[in-house]
């Protein structure tokens, strides 16, 4: 298992607001190197397996519409403990909540509105790195 690497994606209200190229310039100015990219959009089948996590969770109906509502980003980060580094530097769930500084203290609006996503785990990092790109994008 890899422990230098992590997903992450710049969600539809990021890609919207014309935040992805100041967002990539932050991950890339705070030490990740980008090892796989790709622009694409969820269908809700998609993003309701991606969230299966959340099923049992009151917002998972709002987070999967909203994650299929427009195109994102998704990208595999490289760096020295890079799962939680980048939630560092990602900030709290809650953009409210969020250190300032932080991505989503800079771009976010809102709980379910918030800009980025980051791995919670290495094992995370992996599957989600995984579902979105094959062996041959993500060597
Ligand atoms: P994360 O690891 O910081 O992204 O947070 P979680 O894994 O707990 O939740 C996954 C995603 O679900 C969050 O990034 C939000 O987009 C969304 N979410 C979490 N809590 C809420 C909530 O209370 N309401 C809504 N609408 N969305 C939420």
């Amino acid at each position: 298992m890899r422990t230098n690497r992590t997903f992450t994606m710049i969600k539809p209200d990021g890609v919207a607001n014309n935040h992805i190229g100041a967002i990539l310039n932050d991950i890339t100015t705070a030490g990740f190197k980008i090892v796989a990219m790709k622009y694409t959009q969820l269908s809700t089948d998609l993003a309701g397996k991606f969230y299966a996590v959340h099923a049992e969770r009151p917002f998972y109906k709002d987070l999967v519409a909203f994650m299929s509502s427009g195109p994102i980003v998704a990208a595999i980060l490289e760096k020295d403990n890079a799962v939680a580094d980048f939630r560092t530097l990602i900030g709290a769930t809650d953009p409210a909540k969020a250190d300032v500084g932080t991505l989503r203290n800079k771009y976010a609006q809102s709980i379910d509105a918030n800009t980025v996503h980051g791995s919670d785990s290495d094992e995370n990092a992996e599957i989600e790195g995984a579902f979105y790109f094959t062996a041959f994008e993500r060597f």
